[in-house]
């Protein structure tokens, strides 16, 4: 059963939805809307946790993911959209253009065509953005890397295959260079070491010595709206 309920934390009505999905351990989701996820009762060997126990214990977190979510929805403008760290007039229109120096964009995201286009662009610039960060990466630290691809990856921003393959999320659109370049270079360093134990962060501060986590998780919520409000 899916359906908006809503949960009171220190005075504040926060909406959450419920899914039973085949999983062993319930747990939150949070995309554009937080979501409760509870096993389904009848796969085998897992006890039956009720949605409340699980909500009283995620309560406060809860309420911290809905205020910041709410926050990032009030921070966008209707015209207004970020791509790669400036912002873009947007206008719907019924012939898709992008104008990279004048920063405009025409899309309407009920036009299946036009979203087609907008995210074959997304796609071919940020490949060339991250083609140059990975080279002048490798260049510096003799990183050895296969393939390079961008992918509609809802769950995170890079990852790397055995094989030293590079996957990117089209999601890092909504980033500034800055960012973008910690993530390439996250991703560049699962190249030599494949955990994040402490061999990964002495190489990890070499290019990104603050830590970042913040503004990339402000980026991925904003995505996660963006991504709805234009149909990606
Ligand atoms: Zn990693």
């Amino acid at each position: 059963m899916i359906g908006l309920k809503f949960l009171e934390v220190d005075g504040v009505n926060v909406p959450y939805y419920v899914e039973n999905r085949k999983i062993r351990n319930p747990r939150v989701e949070v995309t554009d809307r937080i979501t409760v996820i509870l096993p389904k009762s009848r796969f085998d060997g897992v006890k039956n946790i009720s949605e409340d126990v699980i909500v009283a214990k995620f309560s406060k977190w809860m309420l911290k993911q809905y205020l910041e979510l709410k926050d990032s929805l009030l921070k966008m403008p209707e015209q207004g959209i970020e791509i790669f760290g400036s912002n873009w007039e947007w206008f719907k229109g019924n012939k898709f253009s992008i104008n990279s120096e004048k920063k405009t964009l025409h899309l309407d995201p009920k036009d299946k065509t036009q979203v087609k286009l907008f995210k074959k662009e997304l796609k071919r610039k940020l490949l060339i953005k991250i083609n140059g960060f990975c080279k002048e990466y490798a260049t510096k630290y003799d990183f050895k890397y296969g393939t390079i691809s961008i992918r509609n990856a809802k769950s995170r921003w890079g990852s790397c295959t055995p094989e030293n393959n590079l996957n990117f999320s089209l999601r890092l659109f909504v980033l500034n260079d800055k960012l973008i370049r910690s993530v390439v270079y996250h991703e560049l360093i699962h190249t030599i070491h494949k955990n994040h134990k402490k061999h990964f962060h002495s190489w990890l501060k070499r290019e990104v010595p603050i830590n970042l986590n913040k503004e990339l998780h402000d980026g991925w919520i904003y995505a996660e709206v963006l991504f709805r409000k234009l149909s990606l």
